[in-house]
C-alpha cells in the first residue's frame, strides 16, 4: 500500500506503509487510512489539506504505525465485502472471446520483414500480451508539430471501427495522452497499421521525445502562467526524424503550464514547467523524474528560460546524453550516474 504521493505546488513519492495485503481486507484497511487521514488532517489550510502532507510531516513511519493500530481495532468483518459478493462482482465482467491462436503468427512475421514502416510501428507502438497470439496497439496522437493528444471526430470513428473490428470492442484512453487497442490479433496488425497510416495515426513515436505530454496551458486553461502545447510542438517538430528518436531512445518529456502539475512535469525524464516572470512566460526545466517503478522527482535544471530558449535547451540536454551515455542507455539513466552538472553546463553556457 503506498499513500502520500501527489505532484501540484508539492510533490511527494508515496511511500509503501505495507508491503503486502490480502486482497478480502483491502476496504477494511483503506477505511483505516482514511480515518487516520480524517482525525490529522489540516483542515485549517485549503492547501494542506491533502493526505499527502499529512503522511510527509507525520514521516511514513508513524502514519503505518497509526493505520495499523486503528486497523487492528476495527471490525474487518463489518466492511470488507464476503467471498458471495465478490464472486458476484466477478461474475459481471465476462472473460473476453480470446481465440486460441499460434504464438508466431506467419502473416505478421512475413509483413514486418517486408515493410520497414510497421516494422518501425511494431518496435515502438506494439507491446506484448499475456495471450498468445494477441498483441497491445498504441496510437500515438503525437504527429509530430501537431497538439499532443488532439484526436479530429473522423479519425475518432476510425479507431472506433478498428476497435469493435479487431479489439474486441476494447479502446482506452492512456494518460500519455494516446490511445490502445488492448487485444490485437498479430495476424490483424499490418491491416490495422495500413488503416491507421491513412488517418494520419500510426506515427511511431511511444515512449520517444516527440510521445511529449502537455497540459492544455495558457491556450485553454484559466490557470495557466505559460502555452505548453506550442513548447511541445517544437520540440516535438525538431525530433521529427524517426531514425532520430529510434537512436536517443526513451525519453519522456511532459510540460505543464502551471505549478498545478497537470502534465506531471515532476515526474518527466525532462520536465517542463510555464511560470510567470513579470508577466512573461518563462519555463523552469527539470531533469530525471520518473513516473514508472523507477519513480523519482525531478531535481531542477537551473533558472527558468524564456520561451525561445527552451527548444533549444532540450537539444543541448540531448547532445549531452548522447555524448554521455553508455551503450544503451536511457537519458534518464545517463542523467542519474552523471548528475545535473554536464547538463546544466551546457544549457546555460548556451544561454549566455
Ligand atoms: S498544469 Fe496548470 S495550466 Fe496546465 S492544465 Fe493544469 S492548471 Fe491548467
Amino acid at each position: 500500500m503506498l499513500v502520500g504521493g501527489g505532484l501540484g505546488r508539492t510533490p511527494y513519492l508515496g511511500p509503501t506503509i505495507r508491503r503486502s495485503l490480502p486482497a478480502r481486507h483491502l476496504l477494511s484497511y483503506l477505511q483505516a487510512i482514511l480515518r487516520v487521514y480524517n482525525r490529522h488532517g489540516r483542515r485549517d489550510n485549503l492547501w494542506k489539506a491533502r493526505i499527502k502532507v499529512l503522511v510527509a510531516s507525520l514521516g511514513a513511519e508513524e502514519f503505518a504505525r497509526q493505520v495499523e493500530e486503528e486497523w487492528d481495532r476495527t471490525d474487518k468483518a463489518a466492511i470488507d465485502l464476503p467471498d458471495t459478493e465478490l464472486a458476484r462482482i466477478r461474475a459481471a465482467f465476462a472473460p473476453l472471446g480470446f481465440q486460441t491462436l499460434p504464438r508466431v503468427s506467419t502473416v505478421f512475421e512475413a509483413a514486418r520483414s517486408e515493410d520497414r514502416g510497421l516494422a518501425r510501428f511494431v518496435r515502438n507502438n506494439v507491446v506484448a500480451h499475456k495471450i498468445q497470439g494477441y498483441a497491445i496497439v498504441k496510437i500515438a496522437l503525437k504527429a509530430p508539430g501537431e497538439t499532443p493528444g488532439d484526436c479530429s471526430a473522423e479519425q475518432m470513428d476510425i479507431v472506433a471501427d478498428l476497435a469493435e473490428r479487431y479489439s474486441l470492442d476494447e479502446v482506452r484512453v492512456a494518460y500519455e495522452q494516446n490511445l490502445i487497442l488492448p487485444h490485437v490479433r498479430l495476424d490483424e496488425i499490418p491491416g490495422v497499421y495500413q488503416t491507421l497510416l491513412a488517418a494520419g495515426l500510426a506515427t511511431p513515436n511511444i515512449n520517444l521525445i516527440s510521445d511529449i505530454i502537455a497540459c492544455p496551458g495558457l491556450d485553454y486553461c484559466a490557470l495557466a502562467n505559460a502555452r505548453a502545447i506550442p513548447i511541445a510542438q517544437d520540440i516535438a517538430r525538431m525530433f521529427a526524424d524517426p531514425e532520430l528518436a529510434e537512436d536517443i531512445g526513451e525519453l519522456k518529456i511532459k510540460i505543464s503550464g502551471c505549478i498545478n502539475a497537470c502534465g506531471h512535469h515532476h515526474v518527466g525524464h525532462i520536465g517542463i514547467l510555464g511560470v510567470d516572470k513579470k508577466g512573461e512566460e518563462f519555463y523552469q526545466l527539470s531533469l530525471g523524474g520518473s513516473g514508472e517503478d523507477d519513480a523519482a522527482l525531478g531535481q531542477i535544471l537551473g533558472p527558468a528560460l524564456p520561451a525561445d530558449r527552451v527548444t533549444a535547451a532540450v537539444d543541448n540536454l540531448v547532445a549531452v546524453y548522447l555524448r554521455e551515455r553508455h551503450g544503451a542507455e536511457r537519458f534518464v539513466d545517463t542523467f542519474r550516474r552523471t548528475g545535473l552538472n554536464p547538463f546544466k553546463e551546457a544549457v546555460y553556457a548556451d544561454a549566455h
